[in-house]
């Protein structure tokens, strides 16, 4: 009988993790992972930020789904370069499904390579994916405990993007509960609120992002752990 233990296998994905990341640098890609539970927005809010950042993102897009293109299909829709991942089965990517897709996009004609990962608050906390920065997407449907319940996730991400924020007058769902929550675990990290069909607060975020960006030429974002 052979075991691996669950900790070699994280300690292998962290390393092409890390190859990943080497190459979008040398490509000049800035990466960002969206995790993030289905349905809580997650394509909606990358076609509206696309549309914010019009001439100026350069996206492309992996999209992480067990089955299915659907959310590719909307990517190209709108002529933005899409992988699609389908896992058969598996709740998370992993950084070496990540290299594979990439082997199919212009990593050099790419501003933003962002991965949608498979919808999810658990698994996929524990998988870097070579991204430069992390968003965790919650919608205001979702319960305003999240952070408590589902500390990892958040713990690891940049930044909180609260989706549907225009449902809140007919929810019991206290932003700033979810924000004081956010910040308790990462202080420095920003919260937007958003309403993507809208485009409400999505300049916000498109404008941070780039931002980042701009750091991360500059070297001046920290590693993620
Ligand atoms: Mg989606
Ligand atoms: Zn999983």
């Amino acid at each position: 009988m052979k075991i691996v233990a669950a900790k070699k296998i994280l300690k292998f994905n962290d390393r092409l993790a890390a190859e990943n990341r080497a190459a979008f640098d040398a490509a000049g890609a800035f990466c960002v992972n969206v995790v993030g539970s289905p349905g809580s927005g997650k394509t909606t809010l990358l076609e509206a930020l696309f549309a914010a950042g019009k001439g100026r993102l350069r996206p492309a897009v992996i999209e992480g789904d067990i089955a299915g293109a659907v959310d590719a299909q909307r990517m190209e829709n709108i002529d933005v370069p899409v992988v699609q991942i389908n896992t058969e089965g598996a709740c998370h990517l992993d950084a070496a499904m990540v290299a594979s897709a990439v082997g199919e996009l212009d990593l050099g004609a790419t501003g933003f390579l962002m991965i949608e990962n498979v919808g999810n608050l658990v698994c996929t906390a524990g998988f870097d994916l070579g991204e430069h920065l992390r968003l965790i997407v919650l919608s205001t449907s979702e319960g305003d405990d999240k952070v408590v319940k589902y500390p990892a996730i958040f713990q690891g991400s940049h930044a909180l993007v609260i989706t549907k924020s225009d449902l809140c007058p007919y929810l019991n769902f206290d932003p700033q509960r979810l924000i004081d929550d956010f910040h308790r675990l990462v202080p420095q990290a920003p919260a937007f609120q958003v309403a993507a069909l809208r485009g409400d607060g999505v300049q916000d975020l498109a404008e941070w992002l780039l931002e980042k960006q701009t750091g991360r030429q500059g070297a001046a974002l920290p590693e993620k752990k």
